[in-house]
């Protein structure tokens, strides 16, 4: 039997080797409610209203949470949590030049980057694959032992199943979606296993993201676990996930919505259906926002 990409049947089945069911189907006008998280009934449905949001995560958020390099002083420098992530004095790309660069530079630059001490142990920079003018931003956290290795985020088991929620959303790797991650050199710990990225870590190479952010325009982010989700909202890192999902929140004038890192899924499979929700979520809004420009664009 052939089963024609994009088709229910095809969905079902990527749905069913992922280990989820019921099938929740992402609709293409209203907000169903099966696809709204129980713990966020009132945010998402209406997507001009998300349009007009304001950024509320924000609200109330010291800045120096989540400081970029150019705004770390001595205290973030000294600080326990990340002593050895910050080579600020050796920088030699700012913030702001950055901000200036195209696409090809912006690879270049992260190729050789040293603006934090992950620069060290890298065997390469992981700069995201994908379109630069892709629709979809799946942001991870950072690179582990097969990506560091190959230069491509997402590589290995987590990258497969991260592969197969994609096709159900009727996406691949490197067709209308980009995939990166928070930070692009890999972070070990003192006996060299992965780890997540401090938040100095997160700090000192966001930037890099922002301009892919920027370059690309994306219509929809999806921060796949905790780590991207509170560097990309700037929140207290001890902020739960759980209290993220659910909901569309907005980044830099973009929807972003929250679910779980892929390999987090694969030691609990009994969230997938959860994540799921969370993408279905993602797609209803995405559906919305580009019938609107379609429109804006007819009239
Ligand atoms: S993690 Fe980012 S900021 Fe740190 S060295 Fe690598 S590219 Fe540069």
């Amino acid at each position: 039997m052939t089963i024609r990409e994009g088709s229910p049947t095809r969905r079902a089945l990527l749905l069913d080797e992922m280990g989820i069911g019921p099938v929740w189907h992402a609709r293409r006008q209203g907000m169903p409610a099966e696809l709204v998280a129980p713990d966020a009934p009132d945010v998402a449905a209406d997507v001009s209203a998300l349009q007009n949001a304001t950024h509320h995560e924000l609200a109330g958020k010291n800045p120096s949470e989540f400081a970029t390099p150019s705004s770390l002083g001595s205290t973030a420098a000294n600080s326990e949590s990340a002593p050895s992530a910050l080579s600020v004095e050796s920088s030699p790309v700012s913030n702001e030049e950055i901000a200036r660069m195209d696409w090809t530079e912006l690879q270049a630059a992260i190729a050789t980057c040293t603006r934090c001490a992950l620069c060290a142990s890298r065997t390469r920079t992981v700069f995201g694959v994908g379109g630069a003018s892709a629709d979809w931003l799946f942001i991870g956290e950072g690179p582990g032992t097969n990506e560091d290795r190959q230069g491509e985020p997402f590589v290995g088991p987590a990258g497969k199943l991260l592969d197969n929620m994609m096709a159900a959303m009727d996406m691949r790797r490197g067709e209308k979606v980009f995939i990166t991650n928070i930070v692009k050199c890999r972070p070990t710990d003192a006996s060299g296993k992965d780890r997540a990225p401090t938040s100095a870590e997160a700090g000192a190479c966001l930037p890099y993201l922002e301009r892919q952010i920027a370059l690309m325009q994306p219509r929809m982010l999806v921060a796949l676990g905790k780590t991207a989700a509170v560097s990309l909202l700037r929140l207290d890192p001890a902020t739960s996930l759980g209290s993220l999902r659910g909901r569309l929140h907005r980044h830099a004038g973009r929807p972003l919505a929250v679910t779980y890192h892929p390999a987090y899924l694969l030691r609990m499979p009994r969230d997938k259906a959860k994540s799921w929700q969370d993408l279905c979520l993602a797609l209803e809004a995405e559906a919305g926002i580009a019938a609107n420009a379609d429109g804006d664009a007819d009239s």
